[in-house]
C-alpha cells in the first residue's frame, strides 16, 4: 500500500524513524513524491521501509551556502547510501573546519567515506524542514 504521501509526509516518516522508499514490481527505488516508477513508468509502487542508518558516500564542506543556509556555513553536506536509495542532507554533530586550512592533517576529516550516519528531520529557522545526518557512533 502506497500512502500517496508527498514529500512533507515523508519528511514525517522520516522524523519518526521510519523513512522509507517507493520501490516498484521491477525492483526500482525512488523518494516521494512519486506516483509512478522513474525508471520504468510503472505506478504500482510500493513502499520498503529503509534501513535505521545509511552509509556516507560522499561530502562536502560548504564554505558559500544557498540563501537559505547562508548564515550556517560552513557546513557539511553528505551523500548517503540507504540500500536502495540515496539521500542527500546536512550532517550535524561534525566539525566542519576541521577540513578547512588543515595542511598538516593534524585534524581528522569531519566525517569520513563509509561512517554510518542516522537519517532526521530538522525545522529550520525559517520554517521550511530538511533533511539532517547525524553520526552513529561506534
Ligand atoms: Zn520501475
Amino acid at each position: 500500500m502506497v500512502r500517496n504521501t508527498g514529500y512533507d509526509e515523508w519528511l514525517d516518516a522520516v522524523a519518526d524513524g521510519e523513512g522509507y522508499a517507493l520501490t516498484c514490481p521491477n525492483g526500482h527505488a525512488s523518494l516521494p513524491p512519486r506516483h509512478v516508477c522513474p525508471d520504468c513508468g510503472v505506478t504500482d509502487l510500493s513502499e520498503t521501509a529503509l534501513p535505521s542508518a545509511g552509509t556516507v558516500e560522499t561530502f562536502t564542506v560548504v564554505h558559500v551556502g544557498t540563501p537559505a543556509f547562508a548564515d550556517e556555513t560552513p557546513y557539511v553536506t553528505a551523500i548517503a547510501d540507504f540500500g536502495s536509495v540515496r539521500l542527500t542532507g546536512v550532517v550535524r554533530g561534525v566539525d566542519p573546519e576541521t577540513e578547512a586550512d588543515d595542511e598538516q592533517q593534524t585534524n581528522p576529516e569531519p566525517i569520513a567515506i563509509g561512517d554510518p550516519v542516522e537519517a532526521g528531520v530538522e525545522r529550520r529557522s525559517n520554517g521550511d524542514r530538511t533533511l539532517v545526518f547525524d553520526p552513529v557512533e561506534e
